[in-house]
């Protein structure tokens, strides 16, 4: 046997890598694995190269756990190492790598989940182990098997033993406090957390087998492999039949019961290389939103379900798994979102999602129309934040009318043009965010032979300022913002029944008879229209509403609501109004209520209040 020191210059790393990673311990499987899928990887192309020759039929990965000697062991059949490998890459390289980790570390402590993205390797393990031993054979003819072995200190000893097969076995001697590594189910949830896509077959502990059936079935135990080799997003899509697509995705998320509405799948290999499948999830206010998040892998090694920075923020309400060796994970969150390449792959993304979406709506339009109200808010949230997905959008993004017909943008401007366009040559698009609430708006507007569009998502004001931003002769207007023909103002002139004298009278006894928050505005209407109408100016709202959902102008949802008040001067009530009385005072107020109970106003006293006048009345 012989011992030795590692040529490090911190003398002894361990303590302080176990208190930086602590909350990271488990990562230290993943990295072991890792090694072991290098090395058989290796191999294998050794063996392709000729520069090998041994036998290496279907090699796998063997993961135990020895209770009684409170260790866990990974095992290989790869290329393994001679001794002298051992001191170089072991003793060198491992050491050097958690040496240069801890420089790196000290200077900045950024971001604590990227921690486990460092690269630590092999020296991983002593973060759970006291002591890590390293059984070890290379694959090439006359060598001897060693064992190495060390306490993370910089001394260790390495000593021949006897062992027939090549490969690698790594046995943790699993420390005091990491106890929990030794239990089955802990080493279960890792493997499968990290490892079950892995490239190499991982065998893990038993599983039942049922042979036969009835009264001849026959439960035998046989080892568990715990990984698919094979993943759909490594095939090509031309091998992928739909059923396919769905197999894989409930085998990502086993909880989810929900079918997916459509994917996407990824795949380039310049200037960056990724694979991958992202799905369109049926839009829901479940949490379970927020647990079954785009897994980030590399090479089939999984990294991290958190893809800020590399997938675009609004597509990260999506599903499925994203491959990529060129992410640089060993770097700050910042510095990640910085990065060229890595806001190249956002893009791809992002212009991927749009691709599709663009090709389902041309390939078939019922369909997406169908799913239209599950995927809008992704696609509405996409044209906000993204500029180019803005631009890319117009072509799918759906305008519903309140007869559940779809357009276009430029569909609508097609159709409504010759109707909808005001006498300043803007074309008014009326909307309704809510067609119950909304309802009386909606049926003058419709009684004029307009068309009313339901927009009905919290991020719709901002995104119709966004498209009035760049659509110069567009104006959106909701149907109670205005009364009708002050919204679609057209070059005719009214005819008013009362004489501007009967006018001035009427409009100082409403003004002072209702309260100051409403500014009243005389208007002569067709004379079968309500007497008094409340409307809610659009730009005030609107702006309101955007600052409620994040945005818009400051303060403004400290302002009071804003209302104007439309008196219909050509209504039959207004002459009952002038001629009465005493009971002036009772009409308006009445007429006021009235037109506060279409717009879901009156509430409370004034309701009751109401109620008492109307039987009044009566
Ligand atoms: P990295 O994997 O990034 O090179 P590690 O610290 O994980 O860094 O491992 C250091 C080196 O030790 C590897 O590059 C490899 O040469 C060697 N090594 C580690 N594990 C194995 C193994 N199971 N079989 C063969 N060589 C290994
Ligand atoms: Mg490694």
């Amino acid at each position: 046997m012989s011992k030795g020191k590692i040529n490090v210059s911190v003398e002894n790393i361990f303590p302080l890598i176990k208190q930086f990673l602590y909350s990271d311990h488990e990562i230290f499987l993943r990295e072991l694995i890792s090694n072991a899928t290098d090395a058989t990887v290796k191999l294998k192309h050794l063996i392709n190269l000729g520069e090998a020759k041994v036998k290496h039929d279907n090699p796998k990965i063997e993961v135990w756990i020895d209770k009684e000697q409170g260790t866990l062991h990974i095992k290989d059949q790869g290329l393994g190492m001679t001794a002298e490998e051992v001191e170089k890459y072991i003793n060198e390289v491992a050491f050097s790598g958690a040496e240069e980790f801890l420089d790196k570390y000290k200077e900045k402590v950024d971001n604590a989940s990227m921690i486990g993205h460092f690269g630590l390797g092999f020296y991983s393990a002593f973060m759970v182990a006291e002591r890590v031993d390293i059984l070890t054979k290379s694959f090439k003819e006359n060598t001897k098997a060693v064992k190495w072995s060390c306490d993370g200190s910089p001394e260790f000893t390495l000593e021949e033993i006897e062992k027939e097969a090549f490969g690698t076995e790594i046995v943790l001697h699993i420390a005091e406090d990491s106890k929990d590594f030794l239990e089955e189910s802990k080493i279960l949830e890792l493997l499968t957390k990290y490892n079950r896509f892995n490239i190499i077959p991982i065998q893990f502990g038993e599983e039942e087998i049922t042979e036969g059936e009835g009264d001849d079935a026959k439960t035998s135990k046989k080892p568990r492999i715990i990984n698919n080799t094979n993943p759909a997003w490594t095939k090509k899509p031309s091998e992928l039949t739909d059923e396919d697509y769905l197999k894989f995705y409930r085998e990502l998320y086993p909880t989810q019961f929900e079918e997916p509405l459509f994917w996407i799948h990824l795949n380039v290999d310049y200037p960056f290389n990724l694979t991958g499948i992202l799905y369109f999830p049926k839009m829901t206010t479940n949490v379970d939103v927020q647990k079954d998040k785009i897994q980030l892998y590399q090479n089939q090694v999984f990294v991290t379900d958190n893809v800020e920075g590399i997938v675009p923020e609004f597509l990260q309400m999506l599903r499925g798994v994203i491959d990529s060796p060129d992410i640089p994970l060993n770097v700050s969150r910042s510095y990640l979102q910085a990065d060229a390449s890595v806001k190249r792959i956002a893009k791809y993304i992002s212009k991927k999602v749009s691709d599709k979406l663009a090709s389902i709506y041309k390939d078939d339009k019922a369909e997406f129309e169908k799913k239209w109200n599950d995927i809008k808010v992704v696609i509405e949230y996409g044209m906000l934040t993204d500029d180019k997905f803005f631009e890319r959008s117009q072509k799918y993004y759906l305008y519903p009318t309140l007869s559940e017909k779809y357009n276009t943008l430029d569909e609508l401007k097609e159709t409504l043009k010759a109707n909808q366009t005001d006498k300043d040559d803007n074309l008014i698009l009326l909307y309704t965010s809510d067609k119950t609430a909304q309802h009386g708006y909606i049926e003058t507007a419709q009684n004029k032979g307009y068309e009313v569009l339901l927009l009905d998502t919290p991020i719709v004001p901002h995104l119709i300022q966004k498209i009035e931003g760049s659509n110069e002769k567009i104006k959106f207007a909701r149907v109670d913002a205005d009364h009708i023909d002050n919204l679609i103002k057209k070059e005719e002139t009214k005819i008013s029944k009362l004489d501007e004298e009967s006018i001035k009278k009427l409009e100082e006894q409403i003004k002072t008879t209702v309260p100051k928050e409403y500014s009243v505005q005389m208007e002569p209407l067709d004379s079968t229209e309500n007497p008094f109408i409340i409307t809610q100016p659009e730009f005030m709202r609107r702006m309101k509403d955007m600052q409620m959902s994040g945005g818009g102008m400051m303060g403004m949802s400290n302002f009071p609501d804003m209302y104007n008040l439309i008196v219909n001067t050509n209504n039959p009530l207004m002459e009952k109004i002038l001629k009465a009385k005493k009971n002036k005072e009772q009409y308006i107020n009445q007429a006021l209520d009235l037109a506060k109970l279409s717009q879901h106003l009156l509430k409370g006293e004034a309701l009751t209040n109401f109620i008492k006048r109307s039987y009044d009345l009566m």
